[in-house]
């Protein structure tokens, strides 16, 4: 099996190094962030399989970012951390959309029999639907990297796939250029460049040109938005 990604969001250096260590020897592979924005930059711009994510952090608090998260993938397990320890914080936690809650100190162990246990779910979750996303007849392939509209094949460059795959993950949501630029380019949002636009319209002549119903829509002064309109 491939090896699988995790985020881990800490801003305590000791606990989130041990973790990383831990982990790494478990098999996986780790990236660490010391506060919730950079933790935010990170899940846009990489995949992963699971994000561990403290509350108390800087920037931006764990509550904030897990309900962040949530507003771009609704499936990726998450497990928050805390020191805080009363009912109401886990009802938070829950209420923010995440999956599962430890309370410092935890054993290692622990975490990592919970956190095998919500992977489990995700592959069993995967598996009948396969890597596909769909949206109206707009078909992306995400192993095979195949994308089809009505059945017919169309060829995209691999900056123009990953344009369209970030637009078919946030279907139905206006996605800003900031956005885009961070998740796709992985660059700040530079208004001298155009890049966005340009590359929205290569996308737009490959996916729409020839279909009557367009799927990716301008929402002026905001962005863009992939929705089929009826
Ligand atoms: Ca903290």
């Amino acid at each position: 099996m491939d090896e699988r990604k995790i985020l881990i969001v800490e801003d305590e250096t000791k606990i989130a190094q041990s973790l990383k260590k831990g982990l790494t020897e478990n098999g996986y592979y780790i990236e660490l962030a010391y506060d919730g924005a950079i933790g935010k930059r990170l899940f846009l711009s990489h995949s992963f399989d699971l994000i561990i994510l403290d509350i108390n952090l800087p920037e931006i608090n764990g509550y904030e970012l897990c309900r962040q998260i949530r507003s771009h993938n609704q499936h990726i397990p998450i497990i928050m951390l805390t020191a805080l320890n009363t009912t109401e914080d886990k009802i938070e936690g829950f209420d923010v959309g995440a999956d599962d809650y430890l309370s410092k100190p935890f054993e290692f162990k622990e975490l990592l029999v919970r956190l095998r246990a919500l992977l489990k779910r995700t592959i069993n979750q995967q598996l009948p639907s396969g890597n596909i996303l769909k949206v109206a007849d707009l078909e992306m392939n995400l192993d095979s990297k195949e994308v089809k509209r009505h059945n017919i094949k169309i060829n995209l460059t691999a900056k123009e796939f990953q344009l369209l795959e970030y637009f078919m993950r946030n279907r139905n949501r206006v996605v800003s250029r900031a956005d885009i630029a961070v998740s796709v380019w992985d660059i700040d949002f530079d208004t001298q460049t155009n890049v966005i636009d340009v590359y929205v319209n290569y996308l737009r002549n490959k996916i729409d040109k020839n279909f009557s119903t367009k799927l990716i829509h301008t929402q002026v002064g905001m962005g863009y938005i992939l929705k089929e309109v009826y």
